[in-house]
């Protein structure tokens, strides 16, 4: 039996004023993972991927966020589904199954950069990997709900489909970020449904054929190169990136797309398309450049709080330039008993 409670309150047949969510709403669907930071010999363990990255990351900017991912009935599961919690993200459509284990990834991170790493270092196990939600469970999920302000999708799927058809076609803002190159037909589908399509250069070229299959907004960022944006048929604008010294980039691309997302005047896809992206994505850039100051890919939001966070950025778009000036927090390692300590088999 699949769940029917809302991640809000209560279906839309229901009292409309107890429903009312309090600010913008997402619904990020695909890539939900245990990341486990890896620094020197200190191990840090979070709810990570794309996908869970930026539900928290809107959390944090004030938004009703939810996610909706598969995990398995094991430690890095429940980790990772009391983390998203922590962050004040909705689990009522994480679907925990007996017969899936948690996907993991390992963030190894070391004098500024940053490597993935899909096998663990201590145990040898290599990681399980990433699986789409149930097209059934999608339509669960699609038709037990109010509308979300935002559907986010980083991962293609049939239930990435029916979800972003019928989100669109209710009105919602359906925004892709495809984490590879693709030719399948679901693949070109979301692109054609997509009202944004964002991704980064070093996994989508810029001058793919495959984006003539979308009429939407183009986002792409290119590190240090800054980031792009562009409307259909349109030439593609240039938004410069911020020097900062980088710790740890990994996370920095899914702070980029929920900042990018909070700063819009207008989630109304009509709107969106006609709104000039420049400063919105000049924003989203230098809150990316903040987050590579500190360890971990979602770690910004326990060290700043908001109004810091603004003022910084502010202060970063005038004058180009951010020292820390304290050492940055490191992610706290799970407590949960586990075969192996570092990737929670
Ligand atoms: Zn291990």
């Amino acid at each position: 039996m699949l769940p029917v409670a809302s991640w809000r309150t209560l279906p839309m047949m229901e009292n409309k004023q107890a429903e009312e969510p309090k600010g913008r709403t997402v619904l990020s669907v695909g890539y939900v993972v245990l990341d486990v930071l890896v620094h020197g010999d200190c191990l840090g363990h979070s709810a990570g991927g794309t996908a869970g990255n930026v539900a928290a990351n809107l959390s944090y900017f004030g938004w009703d966020a939810a996610t909706a991912a598969l995990h398995g009935d094991d430690p890095a599961g429940n980790h990772l589904r009391a983390d998203l919690k922590k962050a004040g993200v909705s689990s009522t459509w994480l679907l925990e199954r007996k017969d899936f284990t948690t996907p993991v990834v390992i963030h190894e991170v070391s004098n500024g950069s940053h490597n993935f790493r899909f096998g663990c270092p201590v145990c040898g196990r290599k990681f399980a990997r990433f699986r789409p939600i149930p097209v059934d469970f999608a339509e669960d999920l699609v038709e037990s709900n109010r509308q979300p302000d935002v559907l986010f999708l980083d991962r293609v799927s049939a239930a990435a489909v029916l979800m972003a058809e019928r989100i669109r076609d209710g009105g919602g803002l359906v925004v892709f970020e495809p984490s590879m190159p693709g030719d399948s037909q679901k693949f070109r589908r979301l692109l054609e449904l997509a009202h944004l399509v964002k991704f980064s250069a070093s996994r989508l070229d810029p001058t793919s054929c495959l984006l003539n299959e979308s009429s939407g907004t183009h986002v792409y960022t290119d590190g240090d190169n800054g980031a792009y944006w562009r409307r259909k048929g349109e030439a593609w604008n240039h938004v410069p990136h911020f020097p900062v010294d980088a710790i740890d980039p990994g996370g920095a691309g899914d702070w980029t797309t929920a900042a990018l997302l909070d700063a819009l005047p207008s989630l109304v896809p009509d709107e969106v398309e006609r709104t000039d992206l420049t400063e919105p994505l000049r924003y989203a850039q230098a809150v990316a450049a903040l987050s590579c100051q500190v360890l971990g890919a979602r770690s910004l939001a326990y060290e700043y709080e908001r109004e810091k966070l603004d003022a910084t950025v502010v202060n970063l778009q005038k004058t180009n330039h951010h020292k820390r000036t304290s050492r940055p927090r490191r992610p706290s390692k799970s407590r949960r008993s586990a075969t192996c300590t570092a990737c929670l088999a």
